[in-house]
């Protein structure tokens, strides 16, 4: 298979889980995440039009944002990210995907000099070694950021459990979307939090039919011998 292959097999099950939900597929944005690959695989993708790109290492994503030069191309900072990184990163991305913790948000609204976009993650399964918030914290977290003016919540993110139990799978999903709206219902200013980052190569398809409206791929994208 080749990367365009795999691109247009993606494409596909995510317009069928769109279709099974019931959904528009204009809302699901596909992520490619190219935290394993070089610069001149990630090129393949975005000449495939896709312009959504993930990294999750500082070094990474300045590597990939020097030889990959579209204008198009909106930058997603995917990995748990130490404080004191944050300004390598920060005014170069369109959109972070782990705020997880205050320190955090306070050294964001230090370093940059626009409202940043951003998702914060939230531990859903509540498996240890996972980082991000317990949802019985959310809404508290929520309310914090309110005093930094540079965060802008505009949704949440999870991650499932590694785990073929579909159930499993599902639930957190759809946890995470309840924890969505609570946010959402809330009005303010600070969090519109309409969106949903969530779903991988290997349950994206789930995260779709549960409200998905970013899903972050890599290994269905660039897996070119299997
Ligand atoms: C690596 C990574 C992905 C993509 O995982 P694949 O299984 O390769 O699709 C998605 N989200 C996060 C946070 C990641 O670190």
């Amino acid at each position: 298979m080749s990367i365009e292959n795999n691109i247009h097999a993606t494409q596909k099950q995510m317009r069928d889980a769109a279709t099974t939900s019931n959904r528009n597929l204009e809302e699901v944005h596909l992520i490619a995440v190219t935290k394993s690959v070089s610069p001149e695989i990630a090129q393949e993708v975005v000449q495939q039009g896709i312009f959504h790109l993930a990294e999750n290492r500082p070094e990474k994503l300045i590597e990939k944002q020097e030889s990959l030069t579209d204008e198009r191309i909106k930058w997603h900072y995917i990995g748990s990210l130490q404080t004191r990184k944050v300004k390598q990163v920060i005014q170069r991305i369109d959109y972070f995907h782990a705020l997880d913790r205050l320190s955090l948000a306070q050294e964001i609204d230090k370093r940059a000099d626009k409202v940043i976009p951003c998702f914060v993650q939230v531990n859903v399964s509540g498996e240890e070694q996972k980082h991000g918030i317990a949802p019985a914290d959310l809404i508290a977290f929520i309310h914090e950021l309110e005093a930094f003016p540079k965060i802008q919540v505009i949704g949440l993110m999870t991650m499932a459990p590694n785990t073929t139990d579909e159930t499993v799978i599902r639930t957190t999903f759809a946890g995470l979307k309840k924890l969505q709206q609570q946010v959402e219902t809330l009005h303010l200013p600070s969090a519109p939090c309409h969106e949903l980052s969530m779903g991988m190569s290997h349950d994206f398809v789930i995260a779709i039919e549960e409200g998905a409206t970013f899903v972050r791929v890599g290994t269905k994208l660039f897996a070119t011998n299997s």
